[in-house]
This record gives structure tokens, sequence and C-alpha cells, in this order.
């Protein structure tokens, strides 16, 4: 804890308190402008987390001004002093988690270091690899880390987690029936959005053997890479849980890993790396394997929006700009690249009022630039940009593509 508490002693005792990350933070309007769920705010909060630490006080009062950051580090880009809002947040809630994480916080770590899922159910997790004679074992391991297969859980789930059924927390009633949650997790599956998201996976898969890579996938074996855990700030059941997730790679005989969304690349690239030392996969993502297939321009109007894990976290990935652009008529909104605004979802399951009204600011800018079709390259927001018109992942756009390209030109 020592370690933390002077991470966020020097993080935040940069600030000068100028208030420019304030104009950026998507949470602030989300949340009527409410100062502790800004990014000054939560800087200014952190010292007094701190104080209330040393004095051995109750943190919870201060609970939800760091679980609701998104994560984004829209903040970051335009301090002056180079404080990280976003980063401060992170350690801010691994004090907080012990003793002060949200009830639903602390519900997803039960069931994720449970079941090595965020929703209990890999079988139909692996079912859009049905068909495709994926083998099991293999040098080079397609991961899909659940991710684009658990959007077609969470909105439902993240709906009954926030209510209260006959005057109980629905979460607390969840727990109570802990042994039959594998079972009844279909109940909370929207059919139509999962097979959206397998058909996106499919085309993933598609791409990568268009493009001559070989690679296994390890269907139900595959685990959950445990995201929410770091996020929420469970920082020990992270590490355990990072350990369980590298000896699952190595007993596949894993030695590169191919992840598909901006989260689990990150998390595997920068975050897990640094918990477990011995974690020497080659971590790569699949748009960075796909440069030499065949790309036919389709003319389609559309405008992308870029994932805050790709655009900031890595700003030189230049792979998906480069790629959509040989498939499509590109747009980009006012706030694109290393400016670019998040879709609200990380605050889903915890605070679905602030994703919402950051999710319609996000699709305001989206739909000022005409285009036809928002496409992106992340499930997250994948589901949460909701337009009322076509919203689709990056993997089909240029599947599609890539099969005119294959037609003969008559
Ligand atoms: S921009 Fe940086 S220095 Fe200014 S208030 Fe925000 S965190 Fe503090
Ligand atoms: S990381 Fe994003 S949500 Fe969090 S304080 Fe910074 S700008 Fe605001």
């Amino acid at each position: 804890m020592s370690a933390v508490i002077d991470k966020l002693s020097e993080e935040s005792g940069k600030c000068i308190g100028c208030g420019f990350c304030e104009s950026v933070c998507p949470t602030q309007p989300a949340s009527g402008y409410s100062e502790s769920r800004g990014a000054r705010g939560r800087v200014l909060l952190a010292r007094e987390l701190l104080a209330r630490t040393r004095e051995g006080r109750d943190l919870s009062a201060l609970t939800d001004s760091f679980y609701s950051c998104l994560d984004c580090y829209a903040c970051f880009e335009v301090c002056p002093a180079g404080v990280n809002a976003g980063v401060v947040s992170h350690y801010a809630k691994e004090i907080l988690a012990p003793s002060s994480a949200p009830r639903n916080a602390r519900l997803i770590e039960s069931i994720v270091m449970r079941y090595g899922s965020l929703v209990p159910a890999r079988r139909a997790m692996s079912r859009w690899a049905k068909g495709l004679s994926i083998p099991r074992r293999g040098e080079t391991v397609l991961y899909t880390g659940q991710m684009y297969q658990t959007m077609a859980y969470s909105g439902r789930l993240g709906y009954m987690l926030n209510r209260r059924v006959a005057g109980r927390d629905f979460a607390a009633a969840l727990v109570a029936h802990f042994p039959s949650l594998s079972r009844s997790a279909s109940l909370f599956r929207n059919r139509r959005l999962a097979a959206e998201m397998d058909g996106h996976l499919r085309d993933i898969a598609a791409l990568l053997r268009l493009a001559g890579v070989e690679f296994s996938y390890l269907h139900e074996e595959e685990m959950y890479p445990g995201t929410l855990l770091n996020d929420f700030g469970f920082s020990d059941s992270f590490a355990k849980y990072a350990a369980r997730l590298s000896d699952s790679f190595r007993k596949s005989g894993a030695r590169k890993i191919i992840t598909v969304d901006p989260h689990t690349y990150d998390l595997l690239k920068n975050t897990v790396p640094s918990v477990l030392p011995d974690f020497d996969f080659e971590v790569v993502h699949y748009l960075e394997l796909i440069g030499n297939i065949r790309l036919k321009q389709t003319g389609r109007k559309i405008v992308f929006h870029e994932p805050c894990h790709l655009s900031r976290r890595f700003s030189s990935f230049t792979a998906p700009n480069d790629l959509v652009g040989r498939a499509c008529d590109v747009s980009l909104p006012s706030r694109n690249g290393r400016r670019t605004h998040c879709c609200g979802g990380p605050d889903e399951l915890l605070f679905p009022s602030t994703a919402s009204a950051v999710s319609r600011r996000r699709t305001e800018q989206l739909a000022e630039t005409g285009a036809d079709i928002v496409v992106t390259a992340c499930p997250v927001c994948r589901v949460n940009i909701r337009t009322g018109g076509e919203v689709t992942d990056i993997a089909s756009v240029l599947r599609e593509s890539a099969s005119a390209a294959l037609l003969p030109t008559v």
C-alpha cells in the first residue's frame, strides 16, 4: 500500500490547478459539471484521499469520483504539468478497493476470480469459431479475451446490476445464487448482438487467413484477460489472476499472442508485464498483421471512431486508419487522433447514466460529419456508440473490401 500512496502523492502533487483538463474530460459535462466528476476535481480529491488515508478515516465518500473516471487519458493530452488524472484515479482506486470499492465492482471481482470470465458462459463464448477448424494448440494463439462476446451480455447485466428487486439489490441476490450463475448466464444474452459480435470475430479470423497468418484458439478454455480487476483497482487479485492467465497460454504452447481489441492489447502489452515480469510472450494486434492483404476501395462513406486505448496508448499505431482508408471513404470527427473522445463504455456497469451521456456527446460529434456509417475498432465502442444508424466494426468493412478485391473485374 505504501508504494501506491507514494505514487499517488507524486502524480497529484505536480498539479498547478489550471483546469485545462476539465475542458476535455468527458465525465464532467456528463455529470452536470460536477467538479468531483472532472479531471481537476479528481486530482484535488486525491490529496484529500491521501490525508484521510494517513489519518485512518473513512474513504467511502470519495469512491464515486475516482470510479467514474473512464481511464481515457484525454486529460493528459492537455495538461501543462504532465499530470495524468486517469493514472491518479487508478492509484486512488487501488487505495480505495480494499475498503470502499463499489458493490458491483466487488461482485465482478468475485465472478472473474471464480469463473475466469466476466460472464460464466465459456462454451457460448467460443461458438463463433464453430466450423472454422481452428486448432486448439500452437505457437501463435488468437486471443479474443472474450471481449466481443461479452458485449452481448453487458447491456442486460448492467441494467440488472443497477436495479433493486423486491427491495433488495439485484447484485446481492445474484451473489446469493452464485452456484447457478453459469447456468443462468444465457438469460442475459442479447441474441442479435451476439450474432453480430460472433460475425466480427469470424471476419477477423478470415482476414488473418487471407494474410497467411496461421493461428490456434483456446476455444472454451480461453480466459477473460482480467481487465476489470485492474481497472477497479483490485491489484492483489489482478496479480494472481494474471499468473493464471499466463499459465493458460504457456500450457497451450503459445509464444505469440494475437489480440483483437484495444483493451486486451493494452493490458497484455503494458500492464501484465509490469505485475508479472516473466510474462515474456510476444503480444501483437491483429491489424498489425494484415497490411499485406488486397483491399478494394468500396467508396462507402464512413466516419471512423478511434478508440482511446489505441489512439492515445499507441499513438504510433496507424494500421487501423491506414487500412480503413484503403477500404472506405473516411471522415474523422472533430475530436480525433490523440484528441479522440471516449464512447462512455467503461462506465456502463457502475455509472450507466454517465456512460449514456458520454456516448450521446460522442455520437453528436460523429453525426456532424454527415457520414452514413460509424466504424470503430473496439467492441466496447461498437456497442456504446448508438446513432440510430449503422455502427459496425473495422473487421467487417475490411472483410467486405477484401472480398470485393478477390472478385474478377468485368
Ligand atoms: S491540466 Fe494538469 S495541472 Fe491543470 S488542473 Fe488539470 S491536472 Fe492540474
Ligand atoms: S482519464 Fe478521462 S475520464 Fe478520467 S479524468 Fe482523465 S479525461 Fe476525465
